[in-house]
């Protein structure tokens, strides 16, 4: 069974990732999307435990797991035997990082290929900070994100933010 791993942080789920983690699906037997808390990242609008749901209610596919991991993405990859690591990639400015983050990867664990999976014209320019500032600023985000998690992102924004 091929196994491959989709990491992010995903606060929140956009049609971007939902677009990755589904085509990722149809190429392996089994995609785990891996919410990493990423403590070095500024202020999460959603606790893991928040994001983790989002996904699960934007995901439909059955080969689809959603787990969290607070270390490496390689021990993750290396413990659950997955054989890849599948990222979206949206403009030449996602590569350079991206690219380093591969190689590195690679060279802590050489039994994981990275994989890029190219993003939809469509969602080319979409992240999950733009939706969380449209948001903030009283925009409409449901061109960019699950219909049926839209109503979430709103209520957030205009409460309090999480305290991960
Ligand atoms: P991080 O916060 O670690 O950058 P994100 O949660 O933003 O991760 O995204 C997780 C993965 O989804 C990354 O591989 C990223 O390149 C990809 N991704 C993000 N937005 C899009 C998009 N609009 N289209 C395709 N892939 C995307």
């Amino acid at each position: 069974m091929k196994k491959a791993i989709c990491p992010g942080s995903f606060d929140p789920v956009t049609l971007g990732h939902v677009d990755i983690i589904e085509r990722a699906a149809d190429i392996f037997d089994e995609v785990t999307v891996l919410v990493m808390s990423n403590k070095s990242k500024k202020q999460s609008l959603f606790t893991v435990a928040e994001r983790m749901e989002l996904i699960r209610r934007s995901v439909s596919k059955p080969n689809v797991k959603i787990d969290t991991y607070d270390g490496l993405l390689v021990d993750y990859a290396k413990q659950n035997g997955a054989v890849a690591i599948v990222k979206g990639l949206r403009a030449m400015s996602d590569f350079e990082y991206e690219f380093q983050q591969a190689l590195t990867n690679k060279s802590l664990y050489p039994n994981a290929e990275t994989m890029f999976l190219c993003a939809r014209g469509e969602n080319m320019f979409l992240s999950s900070s733009m939706v969380k500032e449209v948001c903030s600023l009283g925009g409409d985000i449901r061109p960019f994100v699950p219909q049926s998690i839209a109503e979430d992102i709103y209520n957030r924004c205009k409460g309090d933010k999480s305290n991960d």
